[in-house]
């Protein structure tokens, strides 16, 4: 049912194990280390949501239900949330600062702590760990909370920072489906995949 999507898997996988291999001075990233698992959004295709629970189906059913615990709790905070922009929560999936499903984690879980292009506007993104001494932290002001692209462009290091092609947007979109034969499908927040519309339910 996967195979091609953890041929892609494996191609990504194996493309940022070089990457971040390339990159090992600046890397902090460690097991436990669960802040980017956190106070997010989590961006989830329906491919990638539905690879994670086949995932969450290996696990046992004590983690299970830590799971679903969590599920719970976070969807009601989402319903009644009534802050201004995004809604961030802890990943469900994180259990004692280690993520359950890792080997079926999404792409953004992946690609996460490199620094990347934002094809947008061509400018430096660095993970937001930066300012908290971790990734790339060499990069950054922490009293102003800013990174330095000049920095980083006329640095003089034994290892090269390098800004790496790897967006999100870019890694799901009809390109990869057309290479691999796969279909990401709808994208929304992790958390909303489990969110029921009783709309939709009273009008079927
Ligand atoms: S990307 Fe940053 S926050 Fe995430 S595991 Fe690595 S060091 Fe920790
Ligand atoms: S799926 Fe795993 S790696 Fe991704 S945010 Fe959740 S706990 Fe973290």
């Amino acid at each position: 049912m996967f195979k091609n999507y953890e041929l892609y898997l494996s191609q990504i996988d194996s493309k940022l194990k070089d990457f971040f291999e390339r990159q090992k001075p600046y890397i902090h990233c460690k097991l436990g280390c669960a802040k980017c698992c956190k106070n997010a959004e989590f961006p989830y295709t329906r491919l990638e949501v539905t690879y994670l629970l086949n995932g969450f189906l290996t696990l046992s059913d004590e983690t299970k239900q830590k799971i679903e615990n969590n599920i719970t709790k976070t969807v009601e905070k989402k319903k009644n949330f009534k802050g201004e922009g995004k809604f961030r929560y802890d990943c469900p999936f994180l259990i004692d600062d280690i993520c359950s499903v890792y080997p079926y984690r999404g792409v953004l879980c992946r690609t996460f702590g490199l620094l990347s292009n934002d094809p947008k506007t061509g400018k430096i993104r660095a993970p937001f760990c930066s300012h908290e001494g971790l990734n790339y932290s060499c990069f950054s002001d922490p009293e102003t909370k800013t990174f330095s692209e000049e920095k980083i462009r006329d640095n003089k290091l034994e290892v090269d920072p390098l800004i790496f092609n790897i967006d999100y947007l870019m890694l799901t979109d009809s390109e990869f489906e057309k290479c691999f034969n796969i279909k990401f499908g709808e994208r929304k927040a992790l958390i909303d995949w489990f969110i029921v519309d009783e709309n939709k339910n009273k009008a079927s």
